[in-house]
């Protein structure tokens, strides 16, 4: 059975821009995943810790036929293959992917919330993922992402990714 799921990328060190490219890339170089679409760059003021680099952020759909937990832990492979190290939480990484979106489906275990708890507070989610699933409804506020992402502050900055900084 082939699957339908929403893939949130960071990235805020080393190369940031490179780094999420480069995650896309194994992404659609696997056998396990097809990248269905892509959204754009975007740059984002830090949350949680202000005291690091701006990141980088983009999202992607994917079509796979791992099930959740199998495709969070592929999902933690390629994060470890890139060179993240976990430290703090909400720290600075070389990469982050999230899995946002996994058919709707609500799962609360140990390892996986789903769909991603901050999702609909997050700019910096929103915004790429409504250029790629703008019409998906969030399953807990039957809402879609577009319409979330109106909802949100125009603060901490998200905006187009420009190479030039
Ligand atoms: P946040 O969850 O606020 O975005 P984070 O991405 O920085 O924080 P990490 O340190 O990357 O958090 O991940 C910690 C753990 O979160 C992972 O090991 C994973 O088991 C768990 N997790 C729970 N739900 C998800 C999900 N939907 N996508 C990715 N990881 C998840
Ligand atoms: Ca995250
Ligand atoms: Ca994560």
């Amino acid at each position: 059975m082939i699957h339908k799921a929403l893939i949130g990328i960071g990235s805020n060190l080393d190369l940031p821009a490179e780094n999420c490219l480069k995650a896309i890339s194994i992404l659609s170089k696997s056998k396990e995943v097809r990248v269905a679409s892509q959204s754009s760059l975007y740059e984002s003021e830090p949350i949680g810790n202000p005291d690091q680099p701006w990141f980088v952020n983009a999202a992607v759909e994917i079509q796979t036929n791992l099930n959740p937990e199998e495709l969070l832990q592929y999902l933690l492979n390629i994060e470890n293959q890139l060179g993240r190290i976990r430290k703090e939480k909400w720290g600075p990484r070389i990469i982050d992917l999230d899995i946002l979106d996994y058919e709707g489906q609500i799962i609360n275990s140990s390892t996986l919330t789903l769909p991603h708890p901050e999702m609909a507070q997050r700019r910096f989610v929103l915004e790429p993922l409504s250029e790629i699933a703008g019409a998906t409804i969030h399953p807990l506020k039957n809402k879609t992402i577009a319409d979330l992402l109106k909802e949100q502050p125009n603060f901490p900055i998200v905006k187009k990714y420009s190479p030039h900084k």
